[in-house]
């Protein structure tokens, strides 16, 4: 059985990270969606609610399983017995970045490839820090993320308005 890894901070979940979890379901025999905690990035959900997010999108995916660690990704992927990361690929910026990591991840576990999957041209240039942004003007979203989380996104900017 072909177990396949999708890492991501997922702050939250975008409909572009959701094309690369449908794809790639259908590629492998299950797909694991993991939420890295990442040190250096302050997010906007906890790390809990971003699993339960990822979660309610993917409930109809019987093939993925969301998790979250706070492992290296080689040692989290040795333990969960995969030895395939998928990444997404958006325009340009992504390359270098997503090289560096895949090179990275491979001298630490060997047996470990990144699979690249190029993002949707629809999605190419969506990231969760610009449905943030958006989100904070109050832009209409429903092209970005999932229907089913807007509401959870406009409470959780709508709390952290209050707390300003
Ligand atoms: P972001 O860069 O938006 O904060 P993450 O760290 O959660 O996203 O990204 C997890 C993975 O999903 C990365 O491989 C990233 O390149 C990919 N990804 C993010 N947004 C998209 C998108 N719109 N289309 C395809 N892949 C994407």
């Amino acid at each position: 059985m072909k177990t396949a890894i999708y890492p991501g901070s997922f702050d939250p979940i975008t409909s572009g990270h959701l094309n690369i979890i449908r794809r790639s379901a259908n590629i492998f025999d299950k797909l694991i969606v993991c939420v890295m905690v990442n040190a250096g990035k302050h997010p906007m959900f906890t790390l809990e609610e971003r699993v339960d997010l990822i979660r309610r999108v993917t409930q109809d995916i019987p093939n993925v399983e969301v998790d979250a660690s706070n492992e290296l990704l080689a040692d989290y992927a040795r333990r969960r017995g995969s030895c395939v990361i998928v990444k997404g690929l958006r325009a340009g910026s992504d390359f270098e970045n997503e090289f560096q990591m895949a090179l990275v991840n491979r001298k630490l576990n060997p047996e470990l490839d990144t699979m690249f999957l190029t993002a949707d041209s629809q999605y190419m240039y969506l990231s969760s820090s610009m449905v943030k942004e958006l989100g904070s003007y109050g832009a209409a979203l429903s092209d970005f993320i999932p229907e089913e989380i807007i509401p959870d996104f406009q409470k959780k900017i709508g709390a952290k308005e209050e707390s300003k």
